[in-house]
């Protein structure tokens, strides 16, 4: 990899987080002349655990051993081969257990300063490939004999196929003029790091409130991760709370399931949104990860539908290139529009019904819940299949 390249390149990909540096890599072996365009320098992996970590499923998993990523390559990760699933206002749960699905296990937790350090690092030894960092894309122009690209360093690029993979908030997506509906939750995620009484059990935990999910996530240090959804209106003065008072809530609204919760680290909180574009592709032009589809985090699914996304694009370039085609062309490109629009709409309505289901305070409704959950944690072919789909069998 190189620190600048030639100005001409076959794609260059606006964005280096998890899903754009999963796209270059899985296109390492095309021989195309990549360029990755990344604002900000990559995270730097301390002793500190990252406030941001993903559940990565092993369909993602499949996608990183094939460029060269394996969990026992990472600094620090976390398998977890169970998920506790329960509503706090009833005696509804539902237990995943990867060995009853014939699965080694259900994916691994991963810092995302971690994993994308690893897909740099991937990149690292390839000479058509440059990480220009920091650098940010401020203006395209579409012209026949390819794109220009204009950085704020001054510099111009040119390329064939532009990839948007910068983000919900793409600038590249505004740029192109592509529709996007987005939805707010009115909740924002707060995440940090906590001490738990109790081992976490390699277990994914998952608690569903009246005011939103919380998720407990196990880390390596035997420490765990959360996610705790609340409204907007209660977000400030959760996050001002000191830490006894904070870690007290925390537990309480966990139904001290892992006894009890100190919180370690600072707290952050992500505003919660689900969004699509109308189109994925024009020609000379693709978007990929959250630049196309935002969901709720409730199932840890965001970054693996963008790592689904990243590595059928490149599928797609380098079959139509094999065969001699215009890679870059719009029919091409539907290829990977029409495979993976389906996949991600599906789990953005899922999730929103979920979000929706779980979040009414009505009595029927959560008699309803409840009862599905039990009635589902009973009949094995069903949760087999849900587990599949959350694991993203069959993906790709
Ligand atoms: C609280 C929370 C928990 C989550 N947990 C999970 C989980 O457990 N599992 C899971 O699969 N997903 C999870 N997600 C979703 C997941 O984090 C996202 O789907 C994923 O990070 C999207 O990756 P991306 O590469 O598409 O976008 P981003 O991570 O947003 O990366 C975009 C990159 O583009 C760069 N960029 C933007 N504009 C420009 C520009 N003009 N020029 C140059 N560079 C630019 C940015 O700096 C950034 O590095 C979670 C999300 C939240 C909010």
């Amino acid at each position: 990899m190189t620190a600048a390249g030639k100005d001409n390149y076959d794609v260059i990909i606006a964005g280096g987080g998890i899903v754009g540096l999963t796209l270059a890599n899985a296109l390492k072996a095309s021989g195309l002349r990549i360029a990755v365009i990344e604002q900000y320098p990559a995270p730097p992996v301390s002793e500190d655990i990252d406030l941001r970590v993903s559940a990565i499923n092993p369909a993602s998993l499949a996608v990183f051993a094939r460029c060269g990523i394996t969990p026992d390559s990472l600094s620090r990760c976390c398998g977890f081969y169970e998920m506790q699933v329960w509503d706090s206002t009833g005696a509804g749960q539902i237990h995943f257990d990867a060995a009853e699905s014939g699965l080694e296990t259900l994916g691994y937790i991963i810092e995302n300063s971690v994993l994308q350090g690893a897909l740099l690092a991937a990149l690292s030894p390839t000479e058509h490939i440059s990480y220009l960092c920091p650098q940010r894309i401020t203006g395209i122009s579409w012209q026949d004999d390819g794109h220009r690209v204009q950085l704020d360093s001054g510099q111009l690029l040119r390329c064939k196929l532009l990839v948007a993979a910068d983000g919900a908030n793409s600038r590249l997506r505004q740029l192109a003029n592509i529709d996007y509906q987005r939805s707010s939750y009115q909740q924002q995620g707060i995440v940090c790091t906590v001490n738990t009484e109790q081992p976490h059990q390699h277990t994914a935990w998952q608690c569903f409130l009246p005011s939103g999910p919380l998720a407990f996530l196990p880390l390596a240090s035997g420490q765990c991760s959360i996610v705790w959804s609340l409204d907007e209106s209660l977000v400030a003065a959760t996050l001002a709370l000191d830490d006894h008072a904070f870690s007290r809530a925390l537990e309480r609204a966990f139904d001290y399931r892992l006894g009890a919760v100190t919180a370690v680290s600072e707290r952050r909180a992500f505003p919660l949104s689900h969004g699509h574009v109308g189109r994925y592709v024009k020609s000379g032009l693709a978007l990929v990860g959250d630049a196309a589809h935002t969901i709720h985090p409730l199932a840890g699914q965001g970054a693996n539908l963008g790592i689904m996304d990243a590595a059928v694009l490149a599928d797609v370039i380098t079959e139509a290139r094999a065969a001699g085609r215009q890679w870059w062309a719009l029919h091409t490109l539907r290829q990977y529009e029409r495979a993976r629009r389906g996949d991600n709409r599906l789990m953005e309505t899922a999730m929103s019904g979920f979000k929706q289901l779980f979040g009414n305070a009505s009595p029927w409704l959560s008699s309803l819940r409840n009862g599905g959950l039990t009635v589902v944690d009973h009949l094995p072919v069903l949760k087999s299949l849900l587990m599949k789909h959350a694991m993203g069998a069959g993906r790709h």
